[in-house]
């Protein structure tokens, strides 16, 4: 099945600039804010400005420059907050949820950046 790329769904809209973000970052092909209904004391979602839809997506299309902006842009964020283990810090937790089974909210591509307390054990 094709990707298709809902141009209205709010990370869009927020990429954009018609509706705001508590922004933390942003790099030529990458934007990182606070999540706006934190799940742990430091929340935040890293997303591609272009149109991709979920992980697999982004992965198999987006070109090497984007893939490797937004790799390296999810990991500045985790040093900016201060989580990286190698700096000795107590770690965080990726997460990209992707379609009903991932119970993906936004159908734009984003990674949550969970860390500040020790997050739960993955459960289904
Ligand atoms: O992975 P999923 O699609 O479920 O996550 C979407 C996330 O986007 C939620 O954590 C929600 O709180 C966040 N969100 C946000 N700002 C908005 C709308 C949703 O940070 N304006």
């Amino acid at each position: 099945m094709p990707y298709t790329y809902d141009d209205q769904n709010i990370f869009a809209k927020i990429l954009r600039g018609e509706i705001p973000c508590n922004k933390l970052a942003e790099t030529e092909h990458c934007l990182a804010f606070h999540d706006i209904a934190p799940q742990a004391p430091q929340h935040v979602l890293v997303i591609p400005k272009g149109a991709y839809v979920n992980y697999d997506h982004f992965a198999s299309t987006a070109s090497d420059a984007e893939i490797v902006d937004f790799t390296r842009a999810v990991a500045s964020v985790c040093a900016q907050l201060g989580v990286c283990p190698s700096e000795g810090a107590a770690g965080y937790r990726l997460i990209s949820n992707a379609g009903p089974d991932g119970m993906q909210e936004v159908p734009h591509l984003h990674v949550h950046i969970l860390a500040g307390t020790r997050i739960g054990p993955l459960t289904v």
